[in-house]
């Protein structure tokens, strides 16, 4: 007689999940790929996780204008501002070093200190754009 076999976490299963791409993705495909798996994890416990990797910085975000916030495990050289694809997810780095003095001065100019910039770009990258594979399984939108 076996006992009942051990079934990884909701949240590992998330974690896993995340893990398997270096694309950003949302809580709602993340629940879907879990769902299609027939993996057991609600949509509020993969927000939870999503969220609690975000929050411990070993996962990282963006805000994608139709699909909310995207998640990614945290690279080891992180490289952001990142531009992100709206459709795939996939993200390349945007040097912004050449900003700060912008910023700085614009913000000297209205007479702000401590400054902080979020810089969000996102668009379709070129294998969407040419109808090209992309890893993605089906041909719709992951958001
Ligand atoms: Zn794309």
């Amino acid at each position: 007689m076996t006992g009942p076999a051990r079934r990884p976490s909701p949240r590992s299963l998330v974690r896993r999940e995340l893990a398997t791409s270096d694309r950003f993705r949302t809580a709602n495909d993340i629940y879907l790929t879990l769902a299609e798996q027939r993996h057991r994890a609600s949509l509020s416990t993969v927000y939870r996780t999503l969220t609690a990797l975000a929050d411990s910085e070993l996962a990282e975000t963006v805000y994608l204008p139709a699909a909310g916030t995207a998640y990614r495990l945290r690279p080891r050289e992180a490289a952001g501002p990142y531009l992100v694809c709206v459709r795939c997810g996939t993200a390349a780095p945007v040097p912004t070093a050449h900003l700060a003095p912008w910023f700085r001065s614009t913000a000297a100019r209205q007479g702000f200190t401590e400054v902080e910039a979020r810089i969000e770009i996102w668009g379709r990258c070129k294998a969407c754009r040419q109808g090209l594979p992309t890893g993605l399984n089906d041909n719709d939108s992951q958001f």
